[in-house]
């Protein structure tokens, strides 16, 4: 920093993909994992935000429908402004940042600002939404050029200058922004000489859960989308390879297409179910109902850390606890080494995956992955004088360190977490529930059915909610949910997520309302 002048940081326009956040370029989320400043547009998915860190100044621009103007101004501004102080600028655009999404503009703006930039391009909505509609822009039999146009074009001006012949002459035609104008674009289009018959598809919210189509041709799809009630935002695909849909619709074949899951489960532990539960097609609604805090102290667990070569077992009850126990030795600078020694229980293969993952070896895991289970694996153990120390919530049940003790072990059981309520996703559980649009409840632990059932005190709300059927992990869960008013049908007799998952499949397609209901 000679003279006082500051390096000048870089602005990149990063494309974030049509909505499905795993559509992102890895070089775009390498940036945005880096960047100081990250402009998101109302069209990129908020949940690529979870990439930045927690120190990066986060502002949301532009409101859908961009009223453009002013708001454009203040981005170009603010992108500069924040350069100009060293900063690393991510601006996050949705699909690719030089369609349609003013990044052109955005670019010119810099440049003349003399403000170094990058581009960094993204799946843009046309290929996002023929990809998970389920057929190809082009085909060597059926079309070999593509048109892609927008038919909102700049208010101020008419849209004398389009050139419809041209458009109507492509093998496939994608207009972005025409949900508003939809029935004048078809009118302009069929003028131009495009046959009534051409096959058609208005793809909305591409890639996403809530991902809708309206199939059609050029001559019925201005009314079906009038009835539709069609809003944006939406593309429009035109021509023959629409028609391949029939056959190439990978997406509207999966088991649990159609169907919407509300997954209670704390956010740390919920991805990989809740993806289990995408890839079959189905629409998840995250309702955590529970969220996990630190303890109220640590002192319990700071005392057990001081003399950990005094334990003859460590007990691990869920993969959380493991987590915390081991954040909390780091912060400490506490050596794993202290636990050399130490025999090491997990209740179940995903806490013994999260033990080992930390370099320690797990020396039993019951077959019943439940505090019985436990118990039952160390039946044959001599307990007395065993000295153990079992991490876990600030409320659970008691019947592993009470029964160990009842043995002759010496157990000391200290919290490493405690569970607080959370509301994200009532609302869209409501929402659902009014529509008639909630398949299946799911609950993986007792805690987070305690929670959710207080969540829903209002009666006729309550009482729509337990008519949903439920799928449960565990005849203890199954238990707590009976006992709440839920609707147990799916209860594997695995306890993972994958067994869960696999049930819930199993169950949609023999249930008779799984095929009333069809696709
Ligand atoms: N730069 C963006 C386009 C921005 S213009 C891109 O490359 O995709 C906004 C228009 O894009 C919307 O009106 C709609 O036509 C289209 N669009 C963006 N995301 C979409 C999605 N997930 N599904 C359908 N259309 C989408």
């Amino acid at each position: 920093m000679s003279a006082g002048r500051r390096r000048v940081g870089t602005v990149y326009l990063v494309g974030a993909g049509p909505g499905d956040p795993g559509l992102i370029t890895v070089r775009g989320r390498d940036l945005l994992s880096r960047a100081d400043v990250v402009i998101a547009d109302a069209l990129a998915s908020r949940d690529l935000l979870k990439h930045a860190t927690d120190r990066a100044e986060i502002v949301h621009a532009g409101k859908r429908g961009g009223r453009g103007g002013s708001d454009q101004a203040q981005v170009n501004r603010m992108m500069i402004d924040r350069a100009r102080r060293g900063l690393s600028v991510v601006r996050l655009k949705g699909g690719d940042p030089g369609l349609f999404g003013r990044g052109g503009e955005e670019a010119e703006a810099l440049a003349a600002a003399r403000v170094p930039f990058e581009i960094v391009p993204g799946v843009t909505a046309a290929l996002g939404a023929a990809a998970s509609a389920g057929f190809p822009l082009t085909h060597r039999r059926l079309a070999s050029t593509v048109a892609i146009a927008t038919g909102h074009l700049d208010p101020s001006k008419s849209d004398e200058g389009t050139d419809w012949e041209m458009l109507a002459r492509a093998d496939t035609l994608v207009l972005y922004m025409g949900v508003r104008r939809l029935e004048g674009i078809i009118r302009r289009l069929r003028a131009a000489g495009r046959p009534d018959a051409t096959p058609v598809a208005v793809v909305r919210w591409a890639t996403l859960s809530g991902q809708t189509i309206l199939e059609g041709n050029l001559g019925d799809i201005a009314a079906r989308a009038r009835a539709a009630g069609l809003r944006p935002p939406a593309v429009l695909i035109a021509g023959r390879v629409v028609g391949l849909r029939r056959r190439l619709d990978w997406s509207g074949r999966r088991p649990l297409r159609g169907r919407t899951i509300a997954v209670t489960r704390p956010r740390e532990q919920a991805a990989p179910f809740v993806d289990a539960l995408r890839e079959q097609g189905a629409r998840v609604i995250q309702a955590p109902a529970i969220a996990l805090r630190p303890p109220r102290s640590w002192s319990a667990l700071d005392r057990a850390l001081g003399h950990l070569r005094d334990f003859d077992g460590l007990i691990f009850t869920s993969a959380n606890g493991v987590g915390r126990f081991f954040a909390r030795l780091r912060h400490r600078s506490i050596d794993v080494r202290d636990l050399e020694g130490v025999q090491v229980i997990a209740i179940g293969p995903a806490t013994a995956a999260a033990v080992e993952e930390r370099g320690l070896r797990v020396a039993m895991v019951p077959e019943d992955y439940r505090a019985e289970g436990i118990i039952e694996t160390l039946r044959r153990v001599d307990l007395r004088g065993y000295r153990v120390l079992i991490p876990r919530a600030e409320v659970a049940r008691e019947i592993l360190p009470e029964t160990l003790r009842r043995r002759g072990a010496e157990v000391e059981v200290v919290p490493v977490y405690r569970t607080v309520p959370e509301r994200a996703g009532l609302a869209e559980i409501r929402a659902a529930l009014r529509r008639g649009r909630l398949d299946l409840l799911t609950f993986t632990s007792s805690s987070t059915v305690t929670s959710f059932a207080r969540m829903f005190q209002d009666r006729r709300v309550g009482r729509r909610l337990r008519q949903v059927p439920a799928g449960v992990i565990g005849p203890i869960t199954a238990a707590t949910a009976r006992r709440e008013g839920f609707r147990v049908v799916v209860m594997p007799r695995g306890s993972t997520a994958p067994d869960l998952v696999r049930a819930i499949v199993r169950w949609f397609r023999s249930s008779p309302s799984g095929t009333l209901r069809g696709r």
